[in-house]
């Protein structure tokens, strides 16, 4: 056996893919019985034939990736994109709401479409560089660097800037400018304002506004990892499943290892060939605060009180910036938020054949202190209904995980912290530890694959590719031959 790869995430995938189109022999050992990781979609039997994304359910990351349009997955995939990429309802049936389209999103925001426009246009037409910089391993210079892509940098800077602290305000000033901006910083699951959620942000929105906005995958996000598998069984590597890997022993010998998964397995299996600094440092890798699922069978359209949020494919459900930082703050602070930032797509709205018997899905998660063991469901159901009465009749069935058992089934969600690590600047470029490699784990051959390793959390698969192709140079002396 040339490599194994440990778990069998997007990113595990990722890495696995890499190997194995470099000719090498690989294997994948995946703790769960289905593959995928966090982008599984299971029928979790809330109805007959109605579906559930378990975790990650919406794309732009899995679109823009370079590693997965190296490997075509942008066109072989069946993305659909929504009109509107993401919205924040407000009360009194206010809403604010980015379209996809750039100039349909200024329009709404009145006083602030202006600054929208202004920060947004530029980086949406320069996206590459803006995936090349926030989503590259954050160590070295994005490779195909130009003079302007500096300014790209330099724009995406000032946006996260502007955006990311209280001292000099944002361009933002309305309301609802204000809101649908500090709706996407939440997904950093970190109190705000911070400039890693504003990086997070910035990242996001330019994605909103570009081909494919923030798309849902055919059938769900298994689609994702069922592509990654194909290839992988086509270029000759296979995944084992149902394979938990807690020690040494449960390896089968190889000149390589690479783990999709947090840092401290890496330290419990290999820490006796690791320097004591890094075993410490990775033992003690910090997790951040949690997001707590729950699935919902409902038996029609949500009915949002402004006409225009079933447009969108991702709700940020939180009202305005005010509400939203201090709901944040809360679960900061460990203390759980009445109204917590709550996120919710409605993927049937654009994937009719994800409607069963008159039944459709819908996924949401609430944002909660680390390792709560409340059940969401409730406190999802009442801040879903906060902005479309009526909701809770057509609640048919529900499924809802506390943040502390989502480990149970993918054991990188560590309390329930769905980000790999918590999100900080100074976190973001420093995550697993502060070295100059972040893949390598001090044990020859061993390396760090996962969404704790960067570029961080979301479906790109960049993290696998990135020390995929680390693994293939120092142990094969070989070149991935799609880099
Ligand atoms: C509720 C939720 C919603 C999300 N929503 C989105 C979204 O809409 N869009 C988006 O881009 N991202 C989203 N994410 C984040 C995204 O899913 C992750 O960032 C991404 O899946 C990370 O990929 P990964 O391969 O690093 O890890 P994972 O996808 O977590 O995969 C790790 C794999 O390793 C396996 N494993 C762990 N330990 C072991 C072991 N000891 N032995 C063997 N196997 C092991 C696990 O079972 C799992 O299959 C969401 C995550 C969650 C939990």
């Amino acid at each position: 056996m040339d490599a194994v790869v440990v778990g069998a995430g997007p990113n595990g995938l990722a890495a696995a893919v890499t190997l194995a189109r470099a000719g090498l022999e690989v294997v994948v050992l995946e703790a769960q019985d289905t593959v995928g990781g966090g982008t599984r979609t299971l029928d979790l039997g809330l109805a007959p034939g109605v579906a559930h994304d378990i975790c990650s359910a919406v794309h732009p990351m899995a679109w823009a990736s370079p590693f997965f349009r190296s490997l075509r997955l942008h066109e072989r995939l069946d993305l659909l994109t929504p009109a509107a990429s993401f919205a924040q309802p407000l009360d009194g049936g206010r809403a604010a709401i980015a379209y996809r389209d750039l100039d349909r999103t200024a329009d709404g925001l009145g006083a602030d479409g202006a600054a929208w426009r202004d920060t947004f246009g530029p980086l949406a037409e320069r996206w590459q560089d803006v995936v090349a910089l926030a989503l590259g391993d954050h160590r070295s210079v994005p490779a195909g660097a130009t003079p302007r892509s500096a300014v790209t940098a330099a724009r995406f800077a000032l946006a996260v800037l502007r955006n990311g602290q209280s001292v000099v305000p944002s361009a933002l000033r309305t309301e609802e400018g204000a809101a649908l901006l500090t709706g996407v910083a939440g997904h950093a699951i970190t109190p705000l304002p911070s400039l890693a959620a504003a990086g997070t942000a910035v990242l996001l929105t330019t994605l909103a506004h570009v081909e494919h906005g923030w798309p849902v995958v055919r059938g769900g996000s298994q689609a994702i990892a069922d592509a990654l598998l194909a290839d992988l069984v086509r270029l000759g590597g296979r995944v084992v499943t149902g394979r938990p890997v807690a020690r040494r022993a449960d390896l089968p010998p190889a000149r390589a290892y690479l783990f999709d998964t947090g840092p401290r397995l890496v330290a419990q299996v290999f820490g006796d060939a690791m320097p004591p600094h890094l075993v410490r440092a990775y033992a003690g890798f910090r997790y951040g605060n949690a997001a707590a699922k729950v699935d919902l069978v409902v038996d029609g359209p949500i009915p949002w009180a402004h006409p225009d949020v079933h447009r969108a494919g991702t709700v940020h459900l939180g009202g305005t910036r005010d509400q939203v930082v201090a709901a944040e703050r809360a679960v900061g602070r460990g203390r759980h938020a009445e109204q917590p930032l709550t996120l919710l797509s409605d993927p049937a709205s654009l994937d009719h054949g994800r409607v069963s018997g008159g039944l459709r899905p819908v996924w949401a998660y609430a944002h909660v202190p680390a390792g709560s063991d409340v059940d969401p469901t409730e406190t999802v159901i009442r801040q879903v209904e906060r902005f479309a009465p009526g909701f809770r009749d057509t609640v048919v069935a529900s499924h809802g995980i506390p943040a502390a058992r989502l480990a149970e089934h993918d054991a990188n969600l560590v309390g329930g912290d769905i980000s790999g690590g918590a999100i900080s600047l100074v976190g973001m470029f420093t995550r697993p530890t502060p070295r100059l490699d972040p893949f390598a784990t001090g044990a020859p051959g061993v390396y760090l694959c996962s969404a704790s390793a960067p570029p961080g959390p979301g479906v790109h698969g960049l993290s696998g590719w990135y020390a995929a192709r680390r693994a293939l140079r120092q142990v094969f002396g070989r070149a991935d031959p799609a880099a």
